[in-house]
């Protein structure tokens, strides 16, 4: 490896990047798990990350990725065989459904074209036609983190209560919590899925389910089999700061100041940031003659913006120069996109100057690169940063 200078840029949608602050918490010594200390942490830590979810109901930390945290809501809730509804939003929305597969469930996926979010008139006309209420479950992903489409999960819940079905509302925030607005109560969500590498600044290695009391009851009657996932003796074990198994210990010292810095900053103020960065993205791509790959204006992830490579150009040898040069990772596409579309990340720990290093290095890399642009969409991000400080 040769030597790099200066910090890298991580500019992909998630692992973001991780502050100081919170580095120097993890880095805090490993405690014993059933020790005192450690009670008042988890007591702690389990109450301050509730308003985080928006929510009053229990939050399970596990210690998982994202995809742990899928597979948790799924296990505690259903039982083999039983259907769930699932929109195609992207290549997320697509391994949930794969994941479901695995464990036996049925999903039926209705299927998008990857710059949409959920629509939810489908869901609804889906579950109008489903009289035997076969569909246990409505699964959709709030930010597609492989499209940079935020989908509006309110509508969602609307169209389920428009067909007067009972099924759990499950949703995926992996990437969109702590970074665009989400409220698990006043949004009749029934299971919050999410993970730590996001919009929480932390390392990879936590998975979170925010569990509404209708998916407890529905835990009551699941029968697959699970063990390590089982929300019970997480729930049960919490309610006195303990956990079933050894924690994270080190990654929970890291949420417990992630939670902090959020509530200092301000909720509002962390999604209107949020907003800022990913409005003043699209103006650079847009002034570069690109195109945003998300087509609905009331549907932009504030999170990450997915840009469309000009045609015949590989957004990967592309996103390799940019690397090589400029020391900063894009976000490559996924899937459907994979090598026609990058990802650029403006969530978590981030502020203007970071945007505006960021553009600059994307549009460098276009210069280096011989990707075919117009100059100024940095220029145009700036202009639009200072007019709205
Ligand atoms: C990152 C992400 C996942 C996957 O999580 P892992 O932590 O990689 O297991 C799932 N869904 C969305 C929307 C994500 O952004």
């Amino acid at each position: 490896m040769t030597y790099k200078s200066g910090p890298h840029f991580l500019q992909i949608p998630g692992p973001s990047h991780v502050p100081g602050r919170i580095l120097s918490a993890i880095g805090q010594p490993t405690i014993d798990h059933r020790g005192p200390e450690f009670q008042t942490l988890a007591n702690e830590v389990l109450a301050k990350v509730k308003p985080i979810f928006q929510t009053e109901c229990p939050v399970v930390i596990l210690p998982s990725s994202g995809t742990g945290a899928w597979e948790a809501a799924l296990v505690n809730t259903m039982n083999v065989g039983d259907k769930v509804l699932m929109f195609e939003t992207g290549q997320f929305s697509s391994l949930w459904a794969e994941l479901a597969t695995r464990l036996g469930l049925q999903p039926e996926v209705i299927s998008g074209d990857w710059r949409h979010g959920v629509d939810a008139a489908a869901i609804e006309a889906r579950l109008l036609e489903d009289k035997g209420h076969e569909i246990k479950a409505v699964c959709v992903v709030h930010n597609e983190t492989s499209t940079g489409v935020t989908s509006q999960i309110q509508k969602v819940r609307k169209a389920i209560d428009a067909a007067n079905h009972p099924a759990l509302f499950m949703v995926d925030s992996i990437s969109g919590l702590a970074s665009a607005e989400y409220k698990h109560d006043e949004w009749g969500v029934d299971v919050t899925v999410s993970g730590s590498q996001k919009g929480l600044m932390l390392p990879p290695g936590l998975g979170f389910n925010a569990v509404g009391p209708k998916a407890l009851k529905a835990n009551e009657n699941a029968r697959i089999n699970r063990s390590y996932w089982d929300w019970n003796s997480q729930i049960g074990m919490n309610a006195d700061g303990w956990f079933p198994y050894t924690p994270s210990t080190n990654l929970l010292y890291g949420l417990n100041e992630a939670c902090d810095m959020l509530m200092e900053e301000g909720l509002d103020n962390v999604f209107a940031r949020h907003e800022r960065f990913a409005e003043a993205t699209r103006r650079a791509v847009r002034t570069w003659g690109l195109e945003v790959l998300c087509q609905s204006a009331d549907e932009y992830s504030p999170v990450l913006t997915a840009v469309v490579m000009p045609e015949g150009h590989s957004a990967d040898s592309y996103r390799a120069t940019v690397l090589d040069k400029f020391d900063m990772s894009l976000g490559s596409g996924l899937g459907k996109v994979k090598d026609t579309v990058f990802r650029i990340g403006h969530l978590g720990y981030f502020n203007d100057l970071m945007l505006m290093g960021t553009l600059s290095g994307v549009e460098m890399g276009f210069a280096v690169a011989g990707v075919p642009h117009k100059k100024g969409g940095a220029q145009a991000a700036m202009e639009y940063l200072t007019g709205n400080a």
